[in-house]
Protein backbone atom coordinates (compact mmCIF):
# COMPACT_ATOMS: atom_id res chain seq x y z
CA UNK A 1 0.00 0.00 0.00
CA UNK A 2 2.75 2.70 0.40
CA UNK A 3 4.43 1.39 -2.18
CA UNK A 4 1.40 2.07 -4.16
CA UNK A 5 0.90 5.85 -3.05
CA UNK A 6 4.92 6.29 -3.52
CA UNK A 7 4.51 5.40 -6.93
CA UNK A 8 1.90 7.26 -7.40
CA UNK A 9 3.29 10.04 -6.30
CA UNK A 10 6.58 9.75 -7.95
CA UNK A 11 4.33 9.16 -11.21
CA UNK A 12 2.66 12.73 -10.69
CA UNK A 13 5.56 14.60 -9.67
CA UNK A 14 7.37 13.57 -12.87
CA UNK A 15 4.40 15.01 -15.31
CA UNK A 16 4.24 17.62 -13.08
CA UNK A 17 8.13 17.99 -14.00
CA UNK A 18 7.12 17.58 -17.62
CA UNK A 19 4.59 19.92 -17.68
CA UNK A 20 6.57 23.05 -15.94
CA UNK A 21 9.30 22.55 -18.25
CA UNK A 22 6.71 22.36 -21.52
CA UNK A 23 5.32 25.46 -20.01
CA UNK A 24 8.59 27.05 -19.60
CA UNK A 25 9.49 26.27 -22.83
CA UNK A 26 6.94 27.77 -24.62
CA UNK A 27 6.97 30.44 -22.57
CA UNK A 28 10.50 30.87 -23.65
CA UNK A 29 9.52 30.49 -27.45
CA UNK A 30 6.73 33.21 -27.09
CA UNK A 31 8.90 35.62 -25.02
CA UNK A 32 11.45 35.43 -27.76
CA UNK A 33 9.23 36.06 -30.82
CA UNK A 34 7.62 38.59 -28.76
CA UNK A 35 10.73 40.16 -28.31
CA UNK A 36 12.38 39.59 -32.16
CA UNK A 37 9.27 41.30 -33.39
CA UNK A 38 9.45 44.22 -30.89
CA UNK A 39 13.37 44.69 -32.44
CA UNK A 40 12.07 44.09 -35.82
CA UNK A 41 9.60 46.72 -35.75
CA UNK A 42 11.81 49.31 -33.72
CA UNK A 43 14.96 48.43 -36.73
CA UNK A 44 12.07 49.22 -39.52
CA UNK A 45 10.53 52.74 -37.62
CA UNK A 46 14.31 53.57 -37.62
CA UNK A 47 15.23 53.03 -40.90
CA UNK A 48 12.14 55.01 -42.03
CA UNK A 49 12.66 57.43 -40.25
CA UNK A 50 16.54 57.94 -41.25
CA UNK A 51 15.40 58.16 -44.67
CA UNK A 52 13.50 60.71 -44.19
CA UNK A 53 15.03 62.71 -42.14
CA UNK A 54 18.93 61.97 -41.66
CA UNK A 55 19.82 63.43 -44.78
CA UNK A 56 18.59 67.10 -43.40
CA UNK A 57 20.81 66.58 -40.55
CA UNK A 58 24.03 68.60 -40.25
CA UNK A 59 27.45 66.96 -40.23
CA UNK A 60 28.59 67.38 -36.74
CA UNK A 61 25.38 65.46 -35.94
CA UNK A 62 26.06 62.69 -38.79
CA UNK A 63 29.86 62.43 -38.33
CA UNK A 64 30.89 61.46 -42.11
CA UNK A 65 34.07 62.91 -42.57
CA UNK A 66 33.81 65.05 -39.77
CA UNK A 67 35.03 67.85 -42.26
CA UNK A 68 34.30 71.36 -40.92
CA UNK A 69 36.65 73.62 -43.20
CA UNK A 70 37.65 71.96 -46.18
CA UNK A 71 39.72 73.34 -48.98
CA UNK A 72 39.64 71.62 -52.57
CA UNK A 73 42.84 72.49 -54.48
CA UNK A 74 42.00 71.86 -58.51
CA UNK A 75 43.59 72.77 -61.53
CA UNK A 76 41.23 74.36 -64.08
CA UNK A 77 37.72 75.42 -64.12
CA UNK A 78 35.12 72.40 -64.86
CA UNK A 79 37.71 69.77 -62.65
CA UNK A 80 35.46 70.77 -59.29
CA UNK A 81 32.61 69.43 -61.00
CA UNK A 82 34.25 66.48 -63.36
CA UNK A 83 36.65 65.50 -60.45
CA UNK A 84 35.44 66.31 -57.16
CA UNK A 85 31.26 67.64 -57.60
CA UNK A 86 29.98 64.45 -55.13
CA UNK A 87 32.15 65.38 -52.68
CA UNK A 88 31.48 69.47 -52.79
CA UNK A 89 28.18 68.15 -53.11
CA UNK A 90 28.22 66.65 -49.73
CA UNK A 91 30.29 68.43 -47.96
CA UNK A 92 28.06 71.31 -48.54
CA UNK A 93 24.79 69.42 -47.71
CA UNK A 94 26.32 68.40 -45.01
CA UNK A 95 27.12 71.91 -43.36
CA UNK A 96 31.26 71.96 -43.75
CA UNK A 97 32.90 74.89 -45.02
CA UNK A 98 34.05 74.47 -48.31
CA UNK A 99 36.68 76.54 -50.18
CA UNK A 100 38.28 76.29 -53.04
CA UNK A 101 41.38 77.48 -54.70
CA UNK A 102 41.36 77.04 -58.50
CA UNK A 103 45.07 77.87 -59.55
CA UNK A 104 44.46 78.34 -63.53
CA UNK A 105 41.74 80.66 -65.45
CA UNK A 106 41.82 77.18 -67.80
CA UNK A 107 42.99 78.99 -70.72
CA UNK A 108 44.54 76.55 -73.09
CA UNK A 109 41.67 76.65 -75.72
CA UNK A 110 41.72 80.76 -75.02
CA UNK A 111 38.36 80.34 -73.41
CA UNK A 112 39.55 80.96 -69.92
CA UNK A 113 36.95 83.85 -69.76
CA UNK A 114 34.04 81.61 -70.02
CA UNK A 115 35.32 79.09 -68.00
CA UNK A 116 36.37 81.38 -65.31
CA UNK A 117 32.50 82.47 -65.17
CA UNK A 118 31.39 78.90 -65.61
CA UNK A 119 33.84 78.10 -62.36
CA UNK A 120 31.59 80.33 -60.12
CA UNK A 121 28.32 79.04 -61.40
CA UNK A 122 28.91 75.09 -61.27
CA UNK A 123 30.57 76.07 -57.48
CA UNK A 124 27.13 77.93 -56.83
CA UNK A 125 25.07 75.01 -58.22
CA UNK A 126 27.34 72.38 -55.85
CA UNK A 127 26.65 74.79 -52.78
CA UNK A 128 29.80 76.68 -52.18
CA UNK A 129 30.11 80.07 -51.70
CA UNK A 130 31.41 82.64 -54.28
CA UNK A 131 33.36 84.17 -51.42
CA UNK A 132 34.77 81.03 -50.98
CA UNK A 133 36.10 80.67 -54.71
CA UNK A 134 39.45 81.59 -55.47
CA UNK A 135 40.68 81.78 -58.78
CA UNK A 136 44.97 82.02 -59.54
CA UNK A 137 46.16 84.07 -62.65
CA UNK A 138 49.54 83.43 -62.50
CA UNK A 139 51.85 83.74 -65.52
CA UNK A 140 54.05 80.42 -64.14
CA UNK A 141 50.69 78.57 -63.71
CA UNK A 142 49.35 78.36 -67.30
CA UNK A 143 46.79 76.09 -68.58
CA UNK A 144 48.89 73.34 -70.44
CA UNK A 145 48.93 69.47 -70.09
CA UNK A 146 52.91 69.52 -71.36
CA UNK A 147 53.96 72.49 -68.82
CA UNK A 148 55.49 71.69 -65.32
CA UNK A 149 53.90 74.27 -62.60
CA UNK A 150 56.95 74.88 -60.50
CA UNK A 151 55.76 73.01 -57.12
CA UNK A 152 57.17 76.07 -54.98
CA UNK A 153 54.83 78.05 -56.12
CA UNK A 154 51.46 75.71 -55.28
CA UNK A 155 53.12 74.92 -52.21
CA UNK A 156 53.02 78.77 -51.04
CA UNK A 157 49.09 79.27 -52.20
CA UNK A 158 48.16 76.22 -50.33
CA UNK A 159 50.17 76.59 -47.29
CA UNK A 160 48.95 80.39 -47.13
CA UNK A 161 45.13 78.94 -47.19
CA UNK A 162 45.42 75.85 -44.85
CA UNK A 163 46.60 78.48 -42.52
CA UNK A 164 44.36 81.73 -42.94
CA UNK A 165 41.41 79.34 -43.60
CA UNK A 166 42.07 77.12 -40.44
CA UNK A 167 41.79 74.50 -43.16
CA UNK A 168 41.05 70.98 -41.31
CA UNK A 169 40.50 69.06 -44.34
CA UNK A 170 42.52 69.26 -47.63
CA UNK A 171 40.99 67.41 -50.88
CA UNK A 172 43.55 67.27 -54.03
CA UNK A 173 44.39 65.18 -56.75
CA UNK A 174 46.43 61.73 -56.56
CA UNK A 175 50.07 61.52 -58.14
CA UNK A 176 48.13 60.37 -61.30
CA UNK A 177 45.69 63.38 -61.26
CA UNK A 178 43.04 60.86 -62.00
CA UNK A 179 42.88 62.09 -66.06
CA UNK A 180 47.62 62.58 -66.40
CA UNK A 181 47.04 65.71 -66.52
CA UNK A 182 50.62 67.49 -66.09
CA UNK A 183 48.89 70.23 -63.98
CA UNK A 184 46.70 67.99 -61.97
CA UNK A 185 49.60 65.88 -60.73
CA UNK A 186 51.79 68.59 -60.00
CA UNK A 187 48.95 69.55 -57.21
CA UNK A 188 49.64 66.31 -55.33
CA UNK A 189 53.45 67.04 -55.91
CA UNK A 190 53.22 70.37 -54.32
CA UNK A 191 51.67 68.53 -51.19
CA UNK A 192 54.03 66.24 -51.16
CA UNK A 193 56.56 68.96 -51.17
CA UNK A 194 55.07 70.47 -48.55
CA UNK A 195 54.99 67.23 -46.28
CA UNK A 196 59.23 67.10 -47.26
CA UNK A 197 59.56 70.82 -46.63
CA UNK A 198 57.64 70.83 -43.29
CA UNK A 199 55.12 73.66 -44.42
CA UNK A 200 52.08 71.87 -43.49
CA UNK A 201 50.32 73.53 -40.92
CA UNK A 202 51.26 71.40 -37.19
CA UNK A 203 47.06 70.91 -36.29
CA UNK A 204 45.43 68.01 -36.81
CA UNK A 205 44.09 67.75 -40.25
CA UNK A 206 42.63 65.43 -42.81
CA UNK A 207 44.05 64.85 -46.27
CA UNK A 208 42.31 63.24 -49.14
CA UNK A 209 43.62 62.26 -52.49
CA UNK A 210 41.72 61.42 -55.44
ZN1 LIG B 1 41.83 69.92 -65.22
Amino acid sequence: MLSLSYLYNFEYLYSFYIKFLADTVLYLQNFALYISLWVLGYLLVCCVVYRKYARRLPTRTRGALRAKRVLIVVAHPDDECMFFGPTIFRLCEQGADVYLLCLSSGNFEGKGKIRKQELWRACQELGVPEQNVCLITDTRLQDDPKLHWPVSVIAKLIQHDLEALEIDTLVIFDRGGVSSHANHSAIFYAVAYMFVEKLMPKSKSNYIFF
